[in-house]
């Protein structure tokens, strides 16, 4: 009875997966999903996930993909720098922050696993305490199972009964595209009630992301909403917005989770979206289910007891959650002396400062969990 059964074949569930792997046991992927579709745009992982996807056995594949010399910050609408990025800084102190995109990182982590573990076309309807989980395609038991089935888990609501995603009061657009002049530094512009976001891929593509204040289920505008936003915004925010196909726009309501009492019940465990899904102002969401991988493999390495996997996992993923929501606030003021002054303190931030602010988040390492 070694089976560890994941629910969901994401980030999380495949990250989860080769961690299993690791720690001995034989893990089995169920993804609703009939085959995974290559959607999703480009995705930060900043040194934390490198970490984490080396203790995976896969962080050279990723590295592999780096934008070295890339720098950058955050500006206002008219192009003025509002908080510089020591990105040299950042890199001699932490690591290399890598964008890859997300179909790219899924199939490395896929690849890596052998063949028979991901199971797709099969749903989890139901899982319990003692480990058995219904599914589309019979029951099964097994000594863990794995909730990595996104901010809608199914699985949670054994663990933490009926939990709503709350809406963060913003919608997300999501592109990658090749831009006609190359693109070498990364950054984010924020202006009032909206931001617009670019990185630098390895090939040459960009990964760029918009945000708008919008009620939720608002009307998707697509491509040309977006154009007519950021018309005026400085360079190259325009002519990326050029350069976009309208039918590589992915749009999303942005949703978190409140934080829930556990993580964990019996023979189940949360990771990724299903435990701790965050605003994406960070950065950190995959980034965080890719530290919950490891942790759980060293947990299970160690003596399978779940209580050491939520007491290390829990307050860490909370506490970057509220972190993530109280900067998408700040990143989406719209009242004119708000935003002029949330702009006079970004202006003052010295770049020490912000990469002091994020030092928690970044120098986690495998080591620093056990
Ligand atoms: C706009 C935006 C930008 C983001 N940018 C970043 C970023 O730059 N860096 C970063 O680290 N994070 C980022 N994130 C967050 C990141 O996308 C998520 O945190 C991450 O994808 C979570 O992975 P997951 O595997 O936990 O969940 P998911 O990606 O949601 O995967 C869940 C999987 O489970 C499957 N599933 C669902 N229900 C079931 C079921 N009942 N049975 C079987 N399978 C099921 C689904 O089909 C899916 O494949 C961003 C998020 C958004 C919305």
């Amino acid at each position: 009875m070694d089976e560890v059964l994941i629910a969901g074949g994401g980030i999380g569930g495949l990250a989860s997966a080769l961690a299993v792997l690791r720690a001995g046991k034989r893990p089995v992927v169920l993804e609703r999903a009939p085959e995974q579709a290559v959607v999703g745009s480009g995705l930060s992982l900043w040194p934390n996930a490198i970490r984490a996807l080396d203790a995976l056995g896969v962080g050279a594949e990723v590295r592999a993909r780096a934008v070295s010399d890339a720098n950058g910050g955050i500006r206002d609408a008219a192009g003025r720098l509002l908080l510089a990025a020591d990105a040299a800084a950042l890199r001699e102190r932490f690591g290399e922050p890598i964008v890859v995109h997300r179909a790219e990182l899924m199939a490395i982590l896929r690849d890596a696993l052998p063949d028979g573990v991901l199971r797709t076309g099969i749903g989890v309807t139901a899982a319990d305490e003692s480990g058995r989980v219904v599914t589309t395609a019979g029951e099964r038991t097994a000594e863990l199972v794995v909730g990595a089935d996104g901010i809608r888990s199914v699985v949670r609501r054994a663990v933490a009964g009926e939990v709503e995603p709350r809406y963060a009061g913003y919608a997300a657009w999501r592109t990658v595209v090749m831009p006609s002049e190359p693109v070498t530094e990364f950054g984010e512009t924020w202006g009032r009630g909206q931001r617009f976001g670019f990185a630098p891929l390895a090939d040459g593509r960009v990964y760029c992301f918009a945000t708008a204040n919008a009620p939720a289920d608002a009307p998707d505008g697509g491509l040309a909403e977006l154009r007519q936003r950021f018309a005026d915004w400085h360079a190259p925010i325009p002519a990326l917005l050029a350069a976009a196909d309208p039918a590589q726009i992915l749009r999303h309501d942005i949703y978190d989770l409140p934080a829930l009492p556990r993580f964990t019940a019996g023979r189940i465990a949360l990771v990724g979206d299903a435990a701790h899904a965050m605003t994406p102002d960070l950065g950190q969401g995959a980034c965080q289910a890719l530290e919950d991988a490891v942790a759980l493999g060293a947990m299970l390495a160690i003596d399978g007891d779940l209580r050491r996997y939520d007491a290390l996992r829990r307050p860490r993923t909370q506490r970057i959650a509220t972190r993530a929501r109280r900067l998408g606030r700040a990143g989406q003021l719209s009242a004119r002396p708000l935003v002029a002054l949330r702009d006079a303190v970004m202006r003052r931030t010295p770049a020490s400062a912000q990469l002091g602010a994020m030092a928690p988040v970044l120098n986690w390492a495998p080591a620093s969990m056990m």
